[in-house]
């Protein structure tokens, strides 16, 4: 499947909070868009990126994306580690997976873009060295409107300097959406949230023949949730329905401001092993389970710096025993989920040969829901990248997983009738 359209639907109901600080612009395109009064009629419809391409020049590192409209464009520098953020407004890409990415920079390391926010969208570029900005503008050329972000050498102290000014004017985080909230009417079933990981500019990996990561685990989401609603025992909502970008600590409030009884982030990763196959489902713990566990909740927990957000420690919230005991006794749901969408996956096949693992994943810290985080399976392994895209395994597996959810649920709301049943052991908080 080609999988790299950017779906974009409805997003009214989501807009952009109003007085959002307004950026310190460092590059800004305005005077080009003042002396084309034209431009502003192109603006209104979605304008689209067809190709982009690194052009080696000898002073300066050139990226051009062909367009077809004059955006206006945003550039700064953003630290640790070094990149260049360009934001646009929504621009949609449709430019090849990988494209464009020789030849090899000698400052462009690598450069991803997509949706950022509802509305926005962005290019992140990697540096292989303290860059400034020459320039960064969408201008009108002989072979049609483009957008050239140029970039030269510059010393480690003027980067700092400038990606310190910047972050003193951006929000941490993007002003958050207001939360979505499930269309059917509040009921007595239970919730069951979502989460298909990464979105816009944030991909997640990608396949050899350039399937994205992220448009496979929201086709996967959509449909575990329609199986799921067939059930007719549990709510769905999904975190992002589109390919948006979505910060990690949102996903977490989504879960808990719907009071979801069970989350599940869905991740189909890479590995450099390519014979390593199958599914794996983690929890949280503050140890890794295993070196591989470390490693893949410190990729995932990147996927906020992937599209350009600052790296901010998570200050961990100091619990009172109320907060210990619902942790505690939350963790052990996870895990009880946990093994048993293992043995009802078991049936589709294709489990890892460790499939039970934990990590400190970012994304699973919600202290009151429990959560799990689903690797489907990875990109790497050509048997799993034959599953991932096949329609019908894709129907088998999440019809098994739902049935694990199901019946996680329904034990639940019989626990909630008769509180004995606790499984961490913990006395429950009154
Ligand atoms: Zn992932």
């Amino acid at each position: 499947m080609g999988g790299h359209r950017n779906i974009w639907g409805n997003v009214s109901r989501i807009a952009l909070r109003a007085g959002a600080p307004r950026l310190f612009i460092l590059a800004l395109a305005v005077a080009g868009a003042l002396a084309r009064p034209a431009a502003a009629d192109e603006r209104r419809a979605e304008i689209s990126a067809l190709t982009a391409r690194i052009e080696a020049l000898p002073d300066r590192s050139r990226l051009v994306f062909d367009l077809t409209g004059l955006p206006p464009v945003t550039a700064y520098p953003v630290a640790n580690p070094p990149r260049i953020i360009v934001d646009l407004p929504q621009v949609l890409f449709r430019i090849e997976a990988n494209a464009g990415l020789s030849p090899v920079d000698k400052l462009i390391k690598s450069y991803r873009y997509g949706i950022f926010a509802p509305g926005r969208s962005r290019v992140v570029i990697d540096l292989a060295g303290p860059a400034k900005i020459l320039k960064a503008d969408s201008e009108a050329a002989a072979g049609g409107p483009r957008l050239v972000i140029e970039l030269a050498p510059t010393s480690s102290a003027y980067f700092a300097a400038t990606a310190a000014e910047q972050a003193r004017h951006l929000p941490a985080v993007p002003p958050p959406p207001p939360v979505a909230q499930s269309a059917k009417p509040p009921t007595d079933k239970a919730m069951v949230v979502i989460d298909p990981g990464h979105g816009g500019v944030d991909m997640g990996a990608t396949g050899k023949n350039g399937e994205l990561e992220k448009d496979l685990v929201l086709e996967f989401a959509r449909a575990l949730r329609q199986k799921i609603e067939e059930g007719g025992r549990a709510r769905v909502l999904l975190t992002r329905d589109h390919d948006m970008f979505l910060p990690l600590a949102d996903r977490v409030r989504i879960a808990r401001e719907n009071n979801a009884s069970l989350f599940i982030s869905i991740h189909a990763d890479t590995l450099a092993a390519s014979r390593v196959e199958g599914a794996t489902v983690y929890t949280v713990s503050e140890r890794a389970s295993d070196a591989e566990a470390a490693r893949m909740a410190e990729k995932e927990n990147l996927a906020d710096q992937s599209a350009g957000l600052e790296s901010k420690a998570d200050a961990e919230e100091v619990g009172d025993i109320l907060f210990e005991l619902t942790r505690r006794e939350t963790h052990a749901y996870s895990r009880q989920f946990s093994h048993s969408l293992i043995s009802f996956w078991k049936e589709v096949g294709a489990l890892n040969k460790n499939p039970s693992r934990s990590a400190g994943f970012v994304v699973l810290k919600a202290f009151d829901v429990p959560s799990v985080l689903l690797e489907l399976g990875y990109l790497s392994s050509d048997k799993d990248l034959a599953r991932l895209t096949s329609q019908d395994w894709r129907e088998r597996a999440a019809h098994r997983a739902a049935e694990a959810i199901d019946a996680f649920v329904s034990a639940r709301s019989r626990e909630a009738r008769a509180p004995a049943d606790d499984p961490s052991g913990a006395t429950r908080p009154q």
